[in-house]
């Protein structure tokens, strides 16, 4: 079955390699040899950005910052594609043969069989192709843009001309923009040019003719920010932009499959093949030697191939996995590569972040340590209303101190703070949002921005965890920094004392402070600052040894009521959770006591694990449960270690540099909201919320799909074997068929396309989250299946042939013995599917015996079919049925029951011996 889904950028980049692309646009054809100011005044546009008005006007003139799909295969060709199958073929070889003999009835069945089934794997594919789409529009960009002078978040797709954007390490650019100030800005455009080493960029115009990858005044749509920051204007939109011009490109049609389904579909050519042979044997063996009737001997190999075949099987697969894609989806887990869905499923432990994915990332500054003083926040939310307690005396020196720290911790911030109808929330860092609130309530509604804007910036950047501005002031400029109490300890050589003196720098007491407000599993920020020149740049060397420590804030982030649930879920299911963040040690030891790990006896730092060789960091990869300080080196090391001991990990990310570690994991998770677009990109599965739970419970979907696929196997290869066994018999002793072909052909169409379908929406089975998880290497094709077919395959033939010599034997009448095996035959598919429903424990409970809604709609349309081919005459020309007389048609759900206890007595003697966990 193939599904649509997005080119690979390796196929992409293979056809762009160093091209570039013909300017085509009119309105801005060379943004990049122009000044930024220019660019700015053609576009009748400002650094503040457009009116929303302004905008929207635009909007509707351009349209939105959208690439047209790819053309779609032709709806005709789409249905086609379905008779491409050994098993159609064969089929319409025998309608072919049939109607040369003279059976034009057998004929009409046969096409009829032949036409059901593409029809319903015509539907079937088209809703697993919806489920799959509506998946992709989930993954819709957002951008930072600046409307009415606000930094506001916006759709990607609602961008225009002229809009001013902002760009961070880890963002993908929305659209062609061209830069109008840039810090450190590296970008990678692989996608473009093919090259995958990032590029700088900078202000400066370059030559109207320089090739795309040296056009280092611009950013382009649909590359990623590797480092730095900033703004741009937007100077092409949607399909007028360089990957726009591609997208043809970009929405090539990939195969969707994963490993099961190669392997199924291998599987089932291979049996196909083996089945059509042996048919051809079977038959030479009947004309040849059995010396029976040629028409009814080829009738009956065609009904013996039909029914062994697991035609349907590669089908209802992929449709089990897109439901359960779909699943995931609601369950906030979004599925970018199908292959993910499988290994979800086997996970055995998952390494996840603290903030945002154990807690909640809605920050509220709640104490502050300043001046020798401890000082108490109140005030909810983002709001800016509260108080600082003590509240210190108008003549103190330490109310000089705090407000020197309200401005470090206003002016070093990229977020923004938004009041819509008395709701306060933030566009940007959570974190920086609190810090927003908590520097107004301490200095008041004040304008600081305007007081003191910035002129340069040091981004954030995990490797050294502190961000650096440098502001003017009226006389001069300042450096204010923000970052790990320990990062921002270095840079300093003395402290903001509480007579507003400057003393030396005492790194353990502010340690001993640190490891206070940590303790109470907040959060915990340092802020400094420093004199300084108008025209300086800022790098970590020339900040060192120069800042002055302000003081520390800390910043309570709960944790998520549901993600304590979901990890005690996790621990009973065997998977093991592990806590890997950014923070501080004793901020994450507390947070994981909330969250319910294992109390940790000791938290492994990135320092500790760095002094460990590959054995000392397996070890305590296994014995660990929280990681603090760790970097994304750190991420990608722990999950070599686990994979080494045969552990299946699942490991979250979110920063530009998680990639490798989300790459390298089993399964890679990013996170949705907060995540930046290069790890969205690097790992199959995007979290909608960032919420732990939502893994949790992609986990369960992962374990029920590969039930649900094991019980379709498990049901649909026995019964087949049951079917054809009674075929296969009769034409080997020479025995009256106790079905007809056209019967056989029947039942298979009726059967597999109805209740296959029930089980692919199964739910989930009780105790299959109290069970370990499955072994990476565990086969789907295990000796338990074979023994399964095998007892399917006796209890079937056995069945089947007594009721219908007993029948033969009573009454002497063909017809009706046949009609009598014809219906045995359903009822014990029916009762086989009872049976597989449940892996983990009995089928015979209530909850086995309600079925399910899928079931019992299943097992409607499986009766009004047989009903009518046993009792409504015209139908009963065609499949040489006769009424059933109540004794016969009690016979028929006998052998049902009698063939159900059978199954379930032996089900429950081989869970007795199974061996304990
Ligand atoms: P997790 O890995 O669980 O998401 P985290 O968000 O704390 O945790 P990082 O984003 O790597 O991890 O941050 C590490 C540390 O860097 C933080 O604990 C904080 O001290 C500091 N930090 C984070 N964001 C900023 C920022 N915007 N400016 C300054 N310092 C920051």
């Amino acid at each position: 079955m193939h599904l649509p889904v997005a080119g690979s950028s390796e196929q992409i980049n293979q056809a762009l390699r160093g091209r570039v692309l013909p300017d085509q646009s009119i309105a801005m054809t060379a943004a990049h040899a122009e000044p930024a100011d220019a660019v700015l005044a053609r576009l009748s546009s400002a650094p503040e950005g457009l009116s929303q008005d302004e905008a929207e006007r635009r909007l509707a003139q351009y349209g939105p910052n959208s690439t047209p799909g790819a053309a779609r295969t032709p709806v005709i060709l789409r249905f086609l594609r379905h008779f491409h199958n050994a098993l159609i073929y064969v089929l319409i070889a025998a309608a072919a043969v049939t109607w040369w003999l003279g059976h034009p009835l057998d004929t009409a069945v046969i096409i009829f069989v032949v036409l059901a089934n593409a029809v319903i794997g015509f539907i079937q594919e088209g809703r697993a192709e919806a489920a799959m789409k509506a998946i992709q529009a989930l993954l819709s960009p957002h951008a930072a843009v600046f409307r009415n002078g606000e930094r506001i978040t916006i759709d990607a797709e609602d961008l225009v001309p002229g809009d001013v954007v902002f760009i961070e390490a880890g963002d993908r650019v929305p659209a062609d923009i061209r830069l109008i100030d840039v810090s450190n800005l590296q970008v990678q455009e692989a996608i473009l040019t093919g090259e995958s080493l990032p590029v700088d960029k900078s202000l400066e115009p370059v030559e109207s003719e320089a090739p795309l990858g040296d056009r280092s005044s611009m950013a382009f749509g649909g590359t990623i920010v590797t480092a730095g920051q900033a703004s741009g204007v937007v100077v092409e939109t949607g399909a007028n932009t360089q990957i726009g011009r591609i997208s043809g490109l970009l929405s090539q049609v990939d195969k969707l499959e994963t490993p099961l389904l190669v392997q199924i579909n291998a599987f089932a050519k291979w049996l196909t093949l083996l089945i059509l042979v042996f048919g051809a044997a079977l038959l030479a063996f009947g004309v040849f030697i059995r010396k029976a009737d040629f028409t009814e001997t080829f009738m009956s190999v065609v009904g013996l191939s039909v029914a062994a075949i697991p035609e349907g099987l590669p089908a209802v697969l992929t449709i089990t996995m897109a439901i359960g894609v779909r699943a995931m989806a609601d369950k906030n887990a979004i599925i970018r590569r199908l292959p993910a869905i499988e290994t979800l499923g086997a996970v055995s432990v998952i390494c996840t972040d603290k903030t945002g994915t154990l807690t909640r990332n809605e920050m509220v500054a709640a104490s502050v340590f300043a001046a020798d003083t401890i000082f108490e926040v109140s005030g909810e939310g983002y709001a800016p209303e509260g108080t600082v307690s003590p509240a210190p005396r108008e003549d103190d020196q330490t109310r000089a101190t705090l407000k020197d720290l309200a401005r470090a911790a206003a002016l070093c911030n990229d977020a923004a703070l938004v009041e819509t109808n008395g709701v306060w929330s933030v566009s940007g860092d959570p974190m920086e949002g609190a810090l927003l609130a908590l520097s107004r309530k301490i200095l008041g509604d004040v304008d600081i921005v305007g007081e003191s804007p910035r002129r340069a910036v040091l981004p954030f950047d995990a490797r050294h965890r502190f961000m650096a501005t440098l502001n003017e002031t009226g006389d001069g400029a300042r450096i204010y920094a923000k970052g790990a109490p320990e990062a921002i300890t270095t840079l300093c050589t003395d402290m903001a004392g509480p007579g507003g003196e400057r003393l030396p720098i005492n790194a353990e007491d502010i340690a001993r402070q640190t490891e206070a407000i940590a303790a109470k599993g907040q959060r915990v920020l340092a802020l400094a600052l420093a004199e300084a020149d108008t025209g300086e740049t800022l790098t970590p060397d020339t900040l060192s040894g120069r800042l002055t420590f302000l003081g520390l804030v800390g910043l309570v982030d709960p944790p998520r009521a549901e993600a304590i649930q979901s990890v005690a879920d996790c621990r009973a299911a065997g998977i093991q959770v592990k806590m890997i963040t950014g923070d501080h040690a004793g901020t994450a030891s507390a947070i994981a006591a909330q969250i319910g790990l294992p109390r940790p006896a000791h938290v492994l730092t990135g320092e500790d694990l760095d002094r460990m060789d590959d054995a000392a960091l397996t070890t305590a990869a296994l014995n660990t449960y929280v990681f603090a300080r760790t970097s994304p080196e750190d991420k990608l090391r722990l999950v070599n270690a686990l994979q080494s001991q045969n552990m299946i990990v699942a490991m979250t990310g979110d920063g530009v540099n998680d990639a490798p570690a989300l790459k390298r994991a089993d399964v890679g998770v990013a996170m949705g909201r907060t995540g930046s677009e290069a790890a969205k990109e690097a790992a199959p599965v995007i979290l909608a919320d960032d919420n732990f739970a939502s893994i949790a419970a992609a986990v369960t979907e992962g374990r029920r799909v590969y039930d649900n696929i094991q019980k379709l196997v498990h049901w649909t290869l026995p019964t087949g074997g049951g079917e054809a066994s009674v075929v296969i018999l009769a034409l080997l002793f020479g025995l009256t068929l106790p079905i007809t072909p056209i019967q056989i052909l029947w039942v298979n169409l009726i059967t597999e396309m109805t209740l296959g379908l029930a089980l692919a929406l199964e739910p989930l089975e009780r105790g299959t989250m109290e069970e370990p998880p499955r072994r990476r290497d565990a086969p789907l094709l295990d000796s338990s299946l074979l023994w399964d077919i095998a007892v399917a395959t006796v209890l079937f033939a056995a069945t089947v042939f007594a009721v219908f010599t007993y029948t033969l034997n009573e009454t002497g009448a063909l017809d009706l013995a046949r009609t009598v095996a014809f219906n045995t035959l359903v009822v014990l598919q029916v009762a086989y599917l009872f049976f597989v429903r449940f892996r983990h424990g009995a089928s015979t409970t209530l909850e086995g015996l309600r079925g399910t809604r899928a079931v019992w709609a299943g097992l409607a349309v499986v009766i009004a079919g047989q009903l009518t081919v046993t009792f409504w005459p015209p139908a009963q020309e065609v499949f040489a049925t006769t009424s059933l007389p109540p004794v016969y048609a009690g016979i028929v759900l006998g052998a049902g029951v009698v063939v159900y206890v059978l199954l379930e007595i032996e089900k429950q003697m081989r869970l007795a011996l199974r061996p304990r966990a």
